[in-house]
């Protein structure tokens, strides 16, 4: 299975190499809420090596609400927000899950930041949920 995605313009296209759809996550904080302009942010975080990107990108950093940098990479033309690099984990790169071709096949493994949760989303009983950052053994499990 090919998993690639883009930016809306079409000037940006990635693809990762792995061999299933790796896992996401949904972030409800209030910075994704921010810079999505939406309620919550569908991300995928894979090996930074495992993300081949094809056009240029425009990058800004920003801090995270745990006080690290996330360097966060745009098209830019368009300006669609694809990917961002965190400080606490270089290795790792934090797809925008919904710029996926195939975004809607995409299920959430888990539900973070849910304490700034907008108070009409529903989160299903069956998928475990964090008020805030879950800890390294729960990331290290994800990213495993
Ligand atoms: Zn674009
Ligand atoms: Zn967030």
């Amino acid at each position: 299975m090919a998993i690639v995605g883009g930016c809306r313009c079409g000037a940006v296209r990635y693809r990762i190499d792995a061999g299933t759809m790796p896992p996401t996550y949904a972030c409800h904080c209030t910075r994704c809420q921010t810079s999505s302009g939406s309620a919550f942010t569908v991300q995928m975080p894979v090996g930074i090596e495992r993300l081949g990107v094809e056009g240029e990108t425009i990058s800004v950093a920003l801090p995270t609400v745990g006080g690290a940098i996330s360097t966060i990479h745009h098209c830019p033309a368009c300006l669609t927000r694809l990917y961002g690099v965190g400080s606490a984990r270089p290795a790792i790169a934090i797809v925008r899950a919904g710029t996926l071709d195939e975004s809607a096949i995409l299920e959430p493994a888990m539900h973070i930041f849910t304490s700034t949760k907008q108070p009409w989303v529903a989160l299903p009983e069956d998928v475990p949920a964090y008020e805030d950052n879950p800890g390294a053994d729960v990331w290290a499990q994800l990213l495993a």
